[in-house]
């Protein structure tokens, strides 16, 4: 029916959250009233319908991101003049930090965002991590504090934290009525009238005035939410200061471009479970954040002619769309999610790739609801959906009317920093990993494989130990195959820390054609994660120009194979500025060739050392337990950076070598009677101690 609403009334949002804040209820509320599902299934059930992997309702993480689409009429409230029936397309988030390059996809095809906070817990370290990722990508966002219902909930120490962790922008829209178990209703700051929540299913309510013990509040807040509009709105500001009346649908409306222009974070409330403030919250989807017209046309690259190009977003305008998930699904097999920005695709269209450079047949169109598919005919600018048995695409993908060429600003993803060996159970184990590792690196862009070539080992690698375990166990429950896994390595690296010139050299000329390569290359450390750059400063014909390609390539395969240790050599420049060539005998292999020696020379000169990844923690328990955890974090040579108090509990806050972190989540609850938990993600590269770096290096040799 609705599929065809105009861009307008179109919403591209994520459900953003820490783990366990509510996110999966949250969606599961927002398909209940939005009616496409009929039964509200409990997270604790395994019943959420998003959660359609089976080790996702184990684990009641959501770790795909499937998107759903729904459709939405804002509750009249009489002063609302524009009731239009809204689709919103959800793009689910998953809330665990080792899934944070799902969050940052989701993200780049996202226009706005839903926060959602645990009114106990207030900002969580993952929460900010992400909010910081939204605003890289300028999503504007909506706050919304769950589980006010809960012992120990409150608004506004949520609040205050939202304020001191991540932007002083925040601004009630809503304050709750009670809290705890007498949280019983919502006030809207632009009505003035609360809402009291009558049924246990949330459906039946009453808008009434305001209790009289929250007047002052509600004056306070709404008081600073128009201040805060008309300060973002000049027409409105000279309304206001000439003291006149400000109609509610003029401050939604200043209050929508606020959003959009990333100057408001709309604070909301409510509790999923309990079912207060879901439909308040599809109400502010549609009334403040952006609709596809509402953020800037998208950019790309035209690959023939290399100029910037812009589409906009309209289904006249030649088609041009990012994939940016490709999922295996049990019933119709590969689907690759993607995000129209301009243009249609039909059906049985062709499209190109532009980063394959293939063509490739749309066979059907899917749009994905919580339980069910719906096949469409077209897809036109601004929406979202699935193209069923698309072959060779992957993540990150640009794909566009095969006339029209563009290249879209493909995602990014940073590099793995664990990995383990794995290997089949038996012969017919190891023909079907292959075929499944395939499909998993193609859906997951931080999941990495390689072949250890001297114990053929099949070594995988990913963002946390966490990550790595759900690949593992995917494998047995999708594709059947049995693996034994070997314990968990970190991804070191190796650097360089002076500065050296070394030669290369590859020569041999007896007899026949032979060989030459011959080049002077300078080694300089570069500064930590800027990766390499390679300068060529060959002067007056020293090596014809055609082979410095040929040098470079030599450069990188000797960077990547790694010297001291088998790492791969990051943060170096690397200059060529002399050398020699000959008449017949120099090629481009010899000159490869040439390269890799100097490299593998030089870097053993420029006094290498080995990097390791570290990790920012945070730990929470109980305050008995604190003096064993920090001792037992100075022992894994952690840098403990500060402790807090909140409620009941201590917060530590450290950066750690990852090394030293394996099963730490374990060891942690057997030292807190099962009461301590902790977030941990990838922080930076740093210099590993040298007594550690020998054992390193030791271990290596001896394998
Ligand atoms: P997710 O990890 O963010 O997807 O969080 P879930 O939706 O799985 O919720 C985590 C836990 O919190 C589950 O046990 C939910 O039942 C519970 N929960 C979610 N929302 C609320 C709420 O508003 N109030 C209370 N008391 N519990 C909630």
């Amino acid at each position: 029916m609705t599929s065809e609403l105009s861009l307008e009334q179109t919403r591209n949002i994520g459900i953003i959250a820490h783990i366990d804040a509510g996110k999966t209820t949250m969606t599961e509320r927002i398909l209940y009233y939005t009616g496409k599902k009929h039964k509200v299934g409990e997270v604790h059930d395994g019943q959420a319908e998003m959660d359609w992997m089976v080790q996702e309702k184990e684990r009641g993480v959501t770790i795909t991101a499937a998107a759903t689409t729904v459709f939405w009429t804002v509750l009249s409230d009489q002063t609302d003049s524009k009731q239009k029936i809204t689709k919103i397309n959800i793009i689910d988030t998953p809330g665990h930090i080792d899934f944070t390059a799902e969050v940052q996809r989701s993200l780049r095809v996202l226009d706005g965002g839903v926060v959602v906070f645990d009114g106990v817990a207030g900002v969580e370290p993952q929460s900010e991590t992400v909010w910081h990722q939204a605003e890289k990508f300028n999503v504007p966002l909506i706050a919304f504090v769950n589980k006010l219902d809960r012992i120990g909930a409150n608004f506004y120490a949520d609040l205050d934290s939202i304020h001191e962790r991540l932007t002083k922008n925040a601004y009630p829209v809503q304050l709750p009525i009670g809290i705890e178990a007498n949280f019983k209703g919502i006030v809207d700051l632009f009505t003035g009238r609360a809402r009291i929540y009558l049924d246990k299913m949330g459906k039946e309510m009453k808008d009434e005035d305001v209790p009289e013990d929250l007047k002052d509040k509600v004056k306070e807040y709404r008081h600073k939410l128009i201040e805060a509009i008309v300060e973002n709105d000049n027409n409105l500001m000279e309304k206001y200061l000439a003291g006149e009346e400000l109609d509610i649908d003029e401050l939604r409306e200043g209050l929508r471009q606020a959003v959009i222009n990333g100057k408001i974070v709309p604070v909301l409330c409510g509790s999923a479970l309990k079912n207060k403030g879901v439909q308040l919250l599809l109400d502010a989807i549609c009334r403040y954040l952006p609709s596809p017209l509402d953020v800037p046309p998208v950019q790309g690259e035209n690959p023939q002619t290399q100029e910037k190009e812009t589409r906009q977003p309209d289904g006249k305008e030649p088609f041009a769309a990012l994939a940016f998930k490709i999922a295996t699904d049990p019933y119709v097999g590969r689907l690759c999610y993607f995000r129209a920005y301009s243009g249609t695709l039909a059906s049985g269209s062709y499209v190109l790739n532009t980063t394959t450079n293939n063509n490739e047949r749309v066979g059907r169109i899917v749009r994905m609801h919580a339980n069910h598919r719906e096949e469409v005919k077209e897809i036109s600018a601004g929406d979202i959906a699935a193209i069923v048995g698309i072959k060779n695409t992957s993540t990150g993908d640009t794909l566009c009317d095969p006339k029209h060429p563009i290249i879209l600003e493909s995602i990014t993803f940073p590099d793995p920093v664990i990995s383990v060996a794995i290997e089949p159970k038996t012969k017919a184990d190891q023909e079907k990993m292959g075929i499944a590792i395939t499909k998993l690196v193609e859906e997951d862009p931080t999941f990495k494989v390689k072949t250890n070539e001297e114990t053929s080992q099949t070594i995988i690698s990913g963002m946390g130990e966490l990550h790595l375990e759900i690949i593992v166990d995917r494998l047995r429950r999708e594709f059947s195959v049995e693996v034994n896994v070997g314990r968990p390595q970190v991804a070191y690296k190796e650097t360089i820390t002076s500065v050296v010139e070394s030669e290369g050299k590859y020569i041999h000329q007896s007899g026949g054609r032979g060989q030459y390569g011959h080049c002077w290359l300078k080694l300089e450390p570069l500064e930590r994660g800027k990766g390499f750059e390679f300068v060529d400063k060959i002067k007056g014909g020293a090596i014809p120009k055609e082979y410095v390609p040929a040098i470079k390539k030599g450069v990188i395969e000797a960077m990547g194979e790694g010297i001291v240790a088998g790492y791969p050599v990051v943060d170096m420049i690397v200059t060529v500025y002399d050398g020699s060539f000959h008449e017949v005998d120099s090629s481009e292999m010899a000159f490869k060739i040439a390269a890799n020696r100097a490299i593998r020379d030089g870097v053993r000169n420029a006094k290498p050392i080995l990097l390791e990844p570290i990790m920012k923690i945070e730990v929470v328990v109980p305050e008995k337990f604190i003096g064993d955890v920090i001792g037992d974090l100075n022992a894994r040579r952690a840098q403990i950076q500060g402790t807090k108090t909140r409620g009941q509990v201590k917060l530590i806050d450290a950066v750690v070598p990852l090394a030293e972190m394996f099963g730490y989540t374990t060891v942690l609850r057997s030292m807190t009677e099962g009461r301590g938990s902790s977030n941990m993600e990838f922080s930076h590269y740093a210099p590993v101690p040298r007594n550690v770096q020998e054992e390193i290096i030791e271990g290596k040799a001896s394998k």
